[in-house]
């Protein structure tokens, strides 16, 4: 059960797309909730003029809500005020109008700094907040930032330093919005909960892993920093590694942020960080092409016609600890892909011998659809009903359908940790840096081979290269 919480947000980049689709809408689910009642209010900023009524106009807008005189009180707690982060002047009114609210809605200093801007911008409002005394004595102080945390190793080592002079690492909340959703989390229990997969979740038993985010939208409007990112850095680096690492991590000591992140570390510290060579052999990366009435990546507006960025990423990664070092995890992410889906597949090894001699065994798979469904599911073989021995496949669904509407979205549960300040699902540095690393090593082999782009047509499920890297192993995509 969540308690009640009090809190000053202080959100930048408050008129942002981002602030207006996730940040709003989860801040109203606390407040329907309860976990947000009187003692919060929020502050947002951005350069854009904006009035005290326009911005609560904004927040009501943004929300969808049946009870309209709900809406309107939760508004009352938004306000706003127009503010350069690169002006040491305009910390001056924040302070002020911080320590009006803190007053005037009883909170008591605790404050939840929400950077939803540029990463450019995390070092100077980190050190205005501190020189500027926004900071309070008297309750907690902790900051919350978007992805992407760097572009790789050295530029986040030099964020991580640049938040790190004035934020301690407990206090620096880095989300991933992957982990705040349930059938993510789902994983921990599966793995931990039941001795059944419990034993069964090492090289021994487990085949292969396979990992797909797949998108269908194209750039969209994110197209000048897609331009600049591509697949492995956008994707990879943060939400797959994150999943891998979950998968993979030795059972931890307890329950515990401490603990859990610990057990994470380790295992994104034992990824197989791969020589130039053997990049070659274990990515692929691709671009979308017009099909199906669809622009090509490089017709798109603000791509470069000549870009050499990826859309889509396919690979063979592996983890080098005590229980995975010799199963493959295969992992692709693409935009204008068929559909949009994340999906984790855990095939399980064939029973040694098989007495049905005249009939294939199905494998064990265990399935964690963790969206658009949400869906947990087991594929076994049973006996078909009747006379003779027939086999069937059958699909054990483990996760009830009815439960579906009643997940909250990602951001509602990460801001909900952040208030009560469990980090557990937020990534720690050093997973950063561990993720990095390993992106870093892919990266630097593409530059230097000027590594051929493979391509695939819009609505497909990525180029044959994709599946080459499995049939190369006598495996296939298990959802294709
Ligand atoms: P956005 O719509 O471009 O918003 C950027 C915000 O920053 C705006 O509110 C802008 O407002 C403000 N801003 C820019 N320069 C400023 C300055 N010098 N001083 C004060 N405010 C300034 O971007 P977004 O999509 O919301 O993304 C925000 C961050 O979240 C980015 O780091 C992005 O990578 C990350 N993110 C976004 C999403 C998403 O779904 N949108 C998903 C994952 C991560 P003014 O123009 O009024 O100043």
């Amino acid at each position: 059960m969540r308690t009640k919480q009090q809190a000053l947000f202080i959100i930048f980049g408050g008129t942002g797309d981002l602030a207006k689709r996730k940040l709003y809408p989860a801040l109203f689910e606390l407040y329907r909730k309860g976990i947000l009642s009187e003692h919060f209010a929020v502050i947002g900023t951005a350069r854009r003029p904006w009035s005290d009524v326009h911005y609560q106009t904004v927040v009501q807008n943004s929300v969808s809500a049946d009870d309209q005189q709900q809406a309107n009180e939760f508004s009352k707690h938004f306000y706003y005020q127009s503010h350069n982060v690169n002006d040491t002047e305009h910390y001056v009114t924040l302070k002020k109008l911080a320590e009006r609210l803190d007053q005037k809605f009883q909170i008591g200093g605790n404050r939840l700094f929400y950077l939803a801007m540029s990463p450019r911008f995390f070092g100077t409002i980190a050190g205005h907040l501190k020189s500027q005394k926004i900071v309070t004595a008297d309750g907690y102080n902790r900051m919350i930032v978007e992805k992407p945390f760097g572009r790789d190793f050295k530029s986040a080592n030099e964020l991580n330093r640049a938040i790190g002079q004035y934020f301690a690492e407990k206090d620096v909340f880095r989300i991933d919005h992957y982990l705040g959703k349930e059938m993510v989390q789902n994983i921990f229990a599966l793995r931990f909960g039941n001795n059944i997969f419990r034993s069964l979740w090492n090289s021994r038993y487990i085949d292969n892993i396979q990992i797909t985010l797949s998108e269908a939208l194209g750039v969209e409007e994110r197209a000048g920093y897609y331009e600049t990112a591509g697949a492995l850095r956008d994707m990879v680096q943060n939400h797959i590694l994150q999943i891998v690492s979950l998968l993979t991590m030795n059972m931890p000591a307890s329950y515990s942020e401490t603990d859990i992140r610990r057990e994470k570390i380790c295992a994104l510290k034992a990824l197989k960080i791969y020589q130039p060579q053997e990049v070659k052999q274990n990515f692929v990366r691709a671009q979308y092409v017009a099909a199906n009435g669809l622009k090509g990546y490089r017709q798109e507006d603000q791509i470069d016609p000549k870009s050499q960025t990826e859309t889509f990423v396919a690979g063979k990664i592996f983890v080098e600890n005590e229980n995975f070092s010799n199963v493959p995890i295969y992992i692709r992410t693409g935009k204008r892909l068929q559909t949009k889906a994340t999906r984790i597949d855990i095939i399980f090894k064939a029973v040694p011998g098989n007495i049905f001699t005249t009939q294939q065994l199905a494998d064990n798979i265990l399935t964690i659809k963790v969206e658009p469904e949400g869906e947990i599911s087991l594929q076994v073989n049973t006996k078909k009903v009747g006379q003779g021995y027939q086999l069937q496949q059958q699909q054990l669904n483990l996760f009830p359908a009815d439960k579906l509407q009643l997940i909250p979205e990602a951001y509602e549960k990460l801001l909900a940790d952040a208030l009560s300040g469990d980090a557990t699902n937020f990534t720690h540095w050093e997973e950063v840096a561990y993720s990095w690393k390993f992106v870093d090593a892919v990266r630097h082999a593409w530059d230097q081979q000027r590594a051929a782009l493979a391509t695939y047509s819009c609505g497909s499920m990525g180029p044959k290269q994709a599946d080459q890297l499995l049939s190369a192993d006598g495996r296939h995509w298990i959802f294709n």
